[in-house]
């Protein structure tokens, strides 16, 4: 038997599409085996979000190489896509596969290892989901972003803002609830940009898939702050399987900098949806915030008032990112460009903040009625999930509890 490995780097979407390969290349017959293990053939998703990530894909291909060099290495997305040219030339690599080229990665890989070929139309949009986990599913709804912010490869990469249909999320959504999956996030690149190539609307898909059954609970990976409507925010808190969870963008707290990066919002307009979501939800509910620190132009000044804007609207969490120059995006020529060791420092600044807010947040549910998905691992005699408002909670492992939604006091 043909046996094969895959390798992901990079965000959730990768996932979603590694997990869909796989299921491919698994009801054709092929092993799949852990990556350690020796394998025929090797499938590595790239990423290339930062210069780092373009560099750890390079390094994984030529590392199994070396260790396997019989083996076929078989690579995919935004590396794929952006330094193609590059890629093809590293020893090992006998297929490369760009972003609008997904859905031809595994009929074409099975007629090159002498499997019946099989033709595939390419879809605008590769419908993909993630599985072998059994509590949550990361649902892909969305590819691709029109936006072209300023320092970000990513619609270079993935392309236009495209969707896929309702009916076929929803058909997804089903076969996920088949396996007995409880939680499904919804991701893409610009999510919350849902319905521009089917005219269909992201609250339209939200209902859609919150009669689903069997799915009891839903989150939003990431969505852009002036895409996640009154109405949607509404319609959630009028009693949906959608939890008061939402992962949000800022990228900067300074308006000179957002205006530089041609965001689509002002830090008014932040804080102003993010204290509606908490006039219509209440205080429980969980804010994850993007940041990237060392954006060109960004001076200790400006770097001060995102420190002070991030106090002031309280996110639960903070991920924090230093930028990373990219060549071919406008930000990467921009003057003021922030040394590595300040970028490093400014990065640590928030990440402290971040553990403070976090626990302030935490502090503030303590009494509170929630409810908890359990994973079903289990970890030195304890088991976890998290609360609906993504407080992460442990407790003595009980096999019947796993994968089962709890109601607990915090
Ligand atoms: S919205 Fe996000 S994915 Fe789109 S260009 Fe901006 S940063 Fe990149």
């Amino acid at each position: 038997m043909t046996k094969i490995a895959l390798m992901t780097l990079g965000c959730k979407l990768n996932y979603a599409e590694t997990s869909t390969y796989e299921r491919g290349f698994r009801s054709a017959g092929l092993e799949v085996v852990p990556y350690k293990q020796s394998a025929d053939l090797y499938l590595i998703n790239t990423c290339s979000v930062t210069a780092t990530a373009d560099q750890k894909s390079r390094n994984l291909i030529r590392r199994v190489h070396r260790t396997n060099p019989e083996a076929k290495i078989v690579v995919t997305g935004c590396s794929a896509e952006l330094r193609r040219a590059e890629i093809e030339k590293i020893e090992g690599v006998w297929k490369v596969f760009g972003c609008k080229e997904k859905a031809q990665v595994v009929p074409d890989c099975l007629a090159g290892l002498g499997f019946p070929a099989e033709t595939v139309t390419a879809d605008a949009v590769f419908g993909a989901y993630s599985s072998g986990e059994r509590t949550r599913s990361f649902l892909k709804v969305q590819d691709g972003c029109d936006n072209y912010c300023n320092y970000c490869t990513v619609p270079y990469a993935r392309g236009g803002s495209r969707n896929l249909p309702i009916c076929e999320c929803v058909r997804m959504a089903r076969e996920i609830a088949a396996q007995g999956v409880k939680e499904i996030v919804l991701t893409g690149v610009n999510t919350g940009d849902y319905g521009k190539t089917t005219g269909e609307s992201f609250l339209s898909l939200l209902q859609a898939l919150n009669e689903v059954e069997g799915i009891e609970r839903y989150r939003i990976s990431s969505i852009e702050p002036n895409l996640l409507s009154s109405e949607i925010i509404d319609w959630i808190a009028s009693g949906t399987k959608f939890q008061p969870h939402f992962h949000i963008p800022l990228q900067t707290g300074s308006d000179t900098l957002l205006a530089a990066m041609g965001r689509r919002y002002t830090t008014a307009f932040f804080s102003g949806k993010l204290a509606y979501i908490r006039r219509v939800l209440g205080e429980g509910v969980f804010f994850g915030i993007d940041v990237m620190v060392g954006l060109p132009g960004e001076t200790p000044e400006l770097f001060e008032e995102t420190v002070a804007f991030l106090r002031q609207i309280r996110p639960a969490f903070i991920h924090v990112f230093p930028y990373s120059r990219r060549p071919g995006t406008p930000a990467a020529d921009m003057p003021g460009q922030v040394d590595e060791e300040e970028k490093k420092r400014r990065v640590a600044v928030l990440e402290e903040l971040c553990l403070q807010l976090h626990s302030e947040f935490v502090a503030s549910q303590k009494g509170t009625r929630v409810s908890v998905l359990f994973e079903s691992k289990e970890k030195d005699g304890t088991m976890g999930g998290y609360s609906g408002n993504y407080i992460r909670v442990t407790r003595p492992y009980d096999p019947a509890l796993s994968g089962k939604i709890v109601e607990l006091t915090l």
